[in-house]
């Protein structure tokens, strides 16, 4: 990838040792004190510069993407630079809408007053990412300072965002720090106003704990299992699989320019050892084959899948899918409910009462019928976890909101100040304030009285 037209040397380069990581809290911290981010025009002229990185460097970001994890055009297109586009668009379109203070009722305690809710921006915030721009349109539509902490197991996504950032945004109050463990416990160790965290859940329980520390709120988005439940009903089954597998990738995956690579080791032999489970073997219907050198490994169907064999229990986030055989179908609700919650859950059927029971029974961080991922493309949708597939949801508005604090307003005169709420609580002031309050007034009901 040739980053050399970015011109590194006009790039704010943030040395990521400790002094450095708390510099940079202090100087977003004092940018963030002086109300420029909190501006309407600030907000939209960085998010048309990210708009713009998007449109400009379509190119380089694939290449980013091809080199990480030899991820096709066509899904870093969709997932990446179009999903991001689209948050920009979407933000840029309803950001004076979802700005305005939202007017709400008052009761009779507080007449005569108004009361709204005001999206305040929260201030500071670390956004501990793979390579989800996403994330950093809703800090910035919701006004806050930002620190963008790609992960280093992407280092030419990692590159490139610090890169493109760094020349694009507001290098005052809009910041990457590069680097791996060590940078990231510096920068848990300064006060947030918000982390959001995209990773595995070990590393979610230390940033968790990090956050203690300052009353930081977090948004965790995790990993886990995500199951599929597939009515017997429906032609998904092994052989249709297998054919479809083939389509995609030929009848050597191995050698297919379109199958992603593991994005590291690390994550290859996690993924293989799934596979090497003593309890698994002679069950691989689909594909087995693996290349180190290359870190590709072959979709993978294992066809039942012992209950107490690694595959079945650990997180998979590779290519592999086993298949568990259930008598009823309702027994595989119960068998997802009885682990840890996942992000998402899928179901293929055209039954119609079969869907609802699903929707209703299972417990995930979002669902997908007859379908798979998609749900997160849309953007009406919130995208979170629950339970041990984290906390937090963002996208769309719900990004804006996940960066804001809802700020409770009730603005009152000085006309009217009943002395029902201050003592001495006569018996005739405790009636007053009841009848007040419940509308019970002369046995004549609110609704009636029109309030
Ligand atoms: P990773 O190794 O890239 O780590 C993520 C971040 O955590 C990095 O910035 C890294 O520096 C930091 N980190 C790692 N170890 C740390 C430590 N001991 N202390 C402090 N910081 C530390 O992440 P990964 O585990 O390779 O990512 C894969 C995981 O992410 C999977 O579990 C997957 O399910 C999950 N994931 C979730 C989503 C989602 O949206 N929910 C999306 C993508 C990935």
């Amino acid at each position: 990838m040739d980053v050399s037209v970015f011109n590194p040397t006009a790039v704010p380069v943030v040395h990521p040792t400790a002094q450095g990581v708390e510099r940079v809290s202090q100087d977003l911290r004092s940018v963030y004190r002086s109300g420029k981010t909190k501006t309407f025009d600030w907000r939209v002229s960085q998010l048309k510069a990210l708009l713009k990185i998007t449109t400009r460097h379509e190119k380089d970001i694939f290449e980013a993407l091809r080199s990480d994890l030899n991820k096709s055009e066509n899904d870093a297109y969709l997932h990446e630079v179009y999903r991001v586009s689209e948050s920009c668009k979407l933000a840029l379109k309803e950001l004076p809408r979802w700005m305005m203070p939202e007017r709400v009722e008052t009761s009779m305690i507080n007449f005569p007053s108004s009361a709204e809710i005001v999206s305040e921006p929260l201030g500071v915030v670390l956004v501990i990412s793979p390579w989800n721009y996403p994330f950093v349109v809703g800090a910035i539509a919701a006004g806050n300072a930002v620190v963008l902490k790609p992960s280093e197991v992407s280092p030419a996504t990692s590159s490139l965002l610090s890169n493109l950032l760094g020349e694009y945004m507001d290098p005052s109050a809009v910041k990457v720090v590069e680097g791996g463990v060590p940078e990231t416990t510096a920068l848990l160790e300064q006060k947030w106003d918000k982390i959001l965290y995209t990773g595995n859940s070990n590393v979610g329980r230390i940033i968790l704990t990090a956050a203690a520390k300052h009353l930081t709120p977090v948004v965790l988005e995790l990993g886990g299992k995500c199951p599929a439940v597939v009515d017997s009903n429906t032609d998904l089954v092994i052989d249709a699989l297998s054919s479809e597998l083939e389509n995609f990738y030929g009848k050597d995956p191995m050698q297919s320019k379109d199958l992603s690579r593991i994005i590291n080791s690390r994550h290859f032999d996690r993924v293989t050892k799934l596979l090497d489970d003593k309890k698994n073997s002679g069950k691989v219907v689909i594909g087995g084959q693996w290349d180190r050198a290359n870190l590709k490994i072959a979709p993978t169907v294992i066809l039942d899948a012992p209950e107490d064999s690694l595959i079945m229990n650990e997180e998979i986030f590779g290519p592999l899918l086993p298949i568990v055989t259930v008598d009823k179908i309702e027994d595989s609700f119960g068998l997802i409910n009885s682990k840890g919650k996942p992000l998402a859950a899928y179901l293929f059927t055209n039954d119609k009462k079969l869907k609802e029971e699903f929707i209703r029974n299972v417990s995930a961080g979002g669902m997908a019928i007859n379908d798979t991922v998609m749900h997160i493309t849309e953007p009406t949708l919130p995208f979170g976890g629950v339970g041990e597939s984290g906390m937090g949801a963002y996208h769309g508005k719900f990004s804006f909101d996940t960066f804001s604090h809802k700020k409770a307003v009730l603005q009152r005169g000085f006309a009217v100040d009943a002395d029902i709420r201050y003592p001495p609580f006569t018996p005739g002031k405790v009636k007053l304030m009841r009848a007040l309050l419940t509308g019970d007034i002369l046995g004549i009901p609110r609704a009636l009285i029109g309030w």
